[in-house]
């Protein structure tokens, strides 16, 4: 028998590959459900997968060992699995794949299903709080309801901290650094909204608009994406703040000080924006200057921008060229102090994880402590934005599942 931690998409999916090889599988799960995050994924549409994988769009501090796990699964073997469960693909813009129905519950209802026709047993409400080798390197696991499992051969996929509302731990992580010995680079998070305490973000409260957005490190570039962003209450969000903030929380746990600085009007040159500017001045003398913005900008940006270039006129027919620079500079070079991202509790990811050092790609073994094998994002891979974190899970555990799964 082989014991897995977790119910979602790597256990679930190693559970099938292994008992549909012969293996008997049991499947330890701490929540009183399977794949709570599958359920919460793509806005409940499960973008469940990329159909243009590359090492590029994944990060971990072991990109060779990554790029063999990747390597060991390819577009064709991946959609055949899919299939095999009966969920059909379609892809959408920037390559990502959804299942055809468009329903998350409908992906997780096709791997419950098959698990059970598989013959994989699924016990819920056990959390596993202590896990010991024992006599015959024979793993011995202890779970919150006081149960004890016992198994020659165990699969960790029990995640990251990452929503622990949707079943987010770092137990299991703890567990592996100081009983086996693996290296865990400490846990991040990451596709997270920020938190600003700027009066700007609760003054553009519910703004969303397409956006350049570049993250500044001790006052240098760290990176920049473009994309919507969203203004709330606590600070700022959007696919293109949650692209960066990957990037934030590593340099924060440098003890690095950051902001943001975001174009809010990309497609247009400093010179052209002035030069329209100008021109509405001619056009439309003795307009309110708010008004004057109103049909460039959205109505609650313009005091946000007023307030940055440091303008305080009446009316546009009192402006002088200085000032048209000014706003100008202001919409494109708005600036943002950020304290952080939204910590674990709102993050879709965390990068960090048990190191890829320690385990072998070719199955997903760990090179410290045989029997013991590892799938998913307890691992420390994260991928973009797009389908990459559902993905690696899926490929982690199709491998980590013929791992587990071969003769002993
Ligand atoms: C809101 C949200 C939206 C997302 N959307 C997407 C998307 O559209 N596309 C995409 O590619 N990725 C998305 N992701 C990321 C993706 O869901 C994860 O990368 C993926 O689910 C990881 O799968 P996993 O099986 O490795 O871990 P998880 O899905 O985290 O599952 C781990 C399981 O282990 C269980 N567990 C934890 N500790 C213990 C313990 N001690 N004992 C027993 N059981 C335990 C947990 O309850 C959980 O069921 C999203 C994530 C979130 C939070």
């Amino acid at each position: 028998m082989t014991v897995v931690v977790g119910a979602s998409a790597s256990g679930l999916t190693a559970a099938i590959v292994a008992a549909r090889r012969g293996e008997k599988i049991v499947v330890l799960e701490a929540g009183g459900k399977a794949a709570r995050k599958i359920y919460a994924s793509g806005n409940g549409r499960c973008n469940i997968g990329n159909s243009a994988i590359s090492l590029e769009r994944y990060h971990s501090r072991d990109m060779e060992v990554l790029a063999k796990i990747l390597a060991s699964c390819d577009r064709a073997q991946l959609r055949s699995y899919l299939n095999s469960l009966g969920i059909v693909t379609q892809e959408e813009a920037e390559g990502k794949l959804f299942p055809m129905s468009r329903q998350a519950s409908s992906v997780v209802e096709a791997l419950l299903f098959e698990a059970a026709r598989a013959g994989v047993e699924i016990l819920y409400r056990r959390k596993v709080v202590d896990i010991e080798k024992g006599a015959g390197g024979r793993y011995i696991l202890h779970c919150e309801s006081g149960e004890r499992f016992e198994a020659p051969r165990l699969l960790l996929c029990s995640g990251s901290p990452a929503a622990p509302g949707l079943g987010g731990d770092s137990g299991i992580l703890a567990i592996v650094g100081e009983r086996f010995g693996h290296e865990v680079l400490k846990p991040l998070p990451s596709l997270s909204a920020l938190r600003s305490a700027s009066r700007y973000c609760r003054m553009a409260s519910g703004v969303k608009l397409p956006a350049k957005v570049t993250l500044l490190c001790d006052s240098l570039v760290e990176t920049e994406r473009r994309g919507d962003i969203l203004f709330t209450d606590y600070g700022i969000s959007g696919l293109a703040i949650l692209d960066i903030s990957r990037s934030l929380s590593l340099a924060m746990e440098e003890g690095r000080s950051c902001s943001l600085k975001i174009d809010l009007l990309p497609d247009y040159e400093r010179q052209k924006l002035e030069s329209i500017l100008l021109k509405r001045i001619e056009r439309e003398r003795g307009m309110p200057l708010s008004l004057w913005l109103n049909s460039i900008l959205h109505s609650r940006l313009v005091p946000v921008i007023m307030a940055e270039a440091g303008v305080k006129l009446e009316s546009e027919a009192q402006l002088k060229r200085r000032d048209i620079a000014r706003i100008v500079y202001a919409v494109k070079n708005l600036s943002l102090p950020i304290e952080g991202t939204r910590a674990f509790k709102y993050a879709e990811t965390a990068c960090g994880g048990v190191s890829l050092r320690e385990i072998d790609p070719r199955n997903m073994e760990s090179r410290l402590s045989a029997g013991l094998f590892f799938a998913g994002e307890i691992l420390d891979v994260d991928g973009d934005r797009g389908g990459f974190n559902l993905h690696f899970a899926w490929c982690s555990g199709i491998r980590a599942g013929m791992g587990i799964s071969r003769p002993s």
